[in-house]
């Protein structure tokens, strides 16, 4: 089946990929592919905190799925504050190694549309304007927060 997606240039940022037909809601679109490598692996590899992007999809604490490597069009769909996609994990409860990411449609999506997910990237360190200028969000939408980075998991719940 031809995908109904292409990559092109995005008004967020660098390359996006784009609906080339109406997509239903919960549309399996695509594998977050790329070679298997560790957090720690990752941290000698990238500066990523300071890159301002990512091709790396945390699968869990440990493992990091490297779109560096191997990756196919899926590590090219944007960041967005009101996305129209979502990464579900499929776990392989035999080999974690195996658990496999699956980039779907959350909602209904039209030809043309921009396909987005929220990355939920967060470092545990404060968020000074330097980071959060080098993580700025652009995707337009209008509750966009104008950064890519969602507060570390202890302070999620302190928010009003
Ligand atoms: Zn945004």
């Amino acid at each position: 089946m031809e995908q109904p997606f292409r990559v092109r240039r995005s008004p967020i940022h660098g390359n996006g990929v784009f609906a080339t037909a109406d997509i239903p809601a919960g549309t399996e679109l695509i594998e977050y592919k790329g070679r298997l490598i560790t957090r720690a692996k990752a941290d000698e590899l990238y500066d990523e905190m300071y890159s301002g992007h990512t091709f790396l999809f945390a699968l869990d604490d440990h493992w990091i799925i490297d779109g560096n490597t191997g990756g196919n069009a899926a590590r090219w769909i944007n960041h967005s504050c009101a996305p129209n996609c979502i990464p579900y994990l499929h776990e392989n409860p035999r080999d974690p190694l195996k658990s496999r990411v699956i980039i779907e449609t959350l909602r209904d999506v039209r030809k043309g549309e921009e396909l987005s997910y929220d990355y939920g990237i967060s470092f545990d360190v404060p968020y000074t304007k330097r980071l959060k200028k080098i993580w700025a969000c652009r995707c337009g939408a209008p509750n966009c927060t104008g950064t890519m980075l969602t507060p570390p998991d202890h302070e999620r719940n302190t928010l009003p």
